[in-house]
């Protein structure tokens, strides 16, 4: 496989959080699966609420959905966008209930923040992403409205609004096919792709482990760095350079792990320790 290719691919998975990555509350009803031959649409909103770090916010709103409003499903989107452009686990692919009597026919995806506040270029960037995933998975017949297309309110906000009304929804779409010709691991249906991408970096590990002081793998690297600053060892930017900090969190981590020894060299069974279990 050409991994080369695939520089935005791991890119934009690298910046993904999953439920479980930011703690979300378990929802006290099983979440249902969304039908994919009755999903017509794309619904965007905005969270609102204070400006705070998104791992703090998502976990508020998480909480006000779930407790205040005694919602069984708890965090009504199916996806969020942060302002450090990360992509957020919501309800995934299960129905949303962000949407009132449009849950089960549309995907709910949200700004973490207020639009009218701020809209960052690195948002719009993993809204980008997000919808074309969207397209990908359900069609690129949906339609793409805002919130207050369906009720009054100012949800998704001024900015936001403007934003997908302007966008380019052919060159999405056609994103969204051209990335299927480019690659066969665009091919996987949905966020499983990832899953596919980070067992073909685990094979190049498995060769030559990672270490300092050595040409490695750069992905292979930025997903070691992206993963370690999920699970709270610091270590900066995820650029790909296993430099003195990265190795210090790889022997953090390895610290962390009853029966690791800690030299700072990711082979497979550090990998697996990192993603798989
Ligand atoms: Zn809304």
């Amino acid at each position: 496989m050409g991994m080369e290719a695939n520089d935005a691919y791991a890119a934009r998975f690298l910046s993904f959080v999953s439920r479980e990555t930011w703690g979300g509350l378990v929802p006290r009803d099983r979440l249902r699966p969304l039908d994919p031959s009755k999903v017509a649409g794309i619904v965007v909103h905005h969270t609102t609420g204070s400006q705070i770090e998104p791992d703090r916010m998502i976990a508020a709103h998480d909480r006000y959905h779930h407790v205040t409003r005694g919602w069984a499903g708890g965090l009504a989107y199916n996806w969020l966008v942060s302002a450090d452009g990360r992509i957020w686990e919501g309800r995934g692919w299960n129905q949303g209930g962000a949407t009132k009597g449009w849950n089960d026919k549309t995907v709910a995806v949200a700004y973490l923040g207020d639009s009218n506040v701020d809209w960052p270029v690195d948002a719009q960037a993993a809204m980008r992403v997000l919808l074309s995933e969207v397209f990908r998975r359900y069609g690129v017949g949906l339609w793409l409205k805002v919130h207050s297309d369906f009720k009054a309110t100012d949800c998704c906000g001024g900015p936001l609004r403007d934003w997908i009304r302007g966008l380019d929804l052919e060159a999405l779409r056609g994103a969204v096919n051209g990335s299927e010709s480019v690659s066969g691991i665009r091919g996987q249906s949905g966020w499983t792709g990832f899953h596919e991408f980070l067992w073909e970096l685990r094979k190049l590990v498995a060769v030559k482990p990672l270490r300092r002081w050595r040409k490695n793998h750069k992905w292979c690297v930025m997903a070691v760095q992206a993963r370690l600053n999920d699970l709270g060892f610091d270590v900066g930017k995820a650029d790909g350079v296993f430099g003195r900090r990265t190795k210090q969190g790889v022997q953090a981590f390895q610290n962390a792990q009853w029966h690791m020894r800690s030299n700072g060299i990711v082979g497979t069974a550090v990998w697996d320790a990192l993603f798989v279990s």
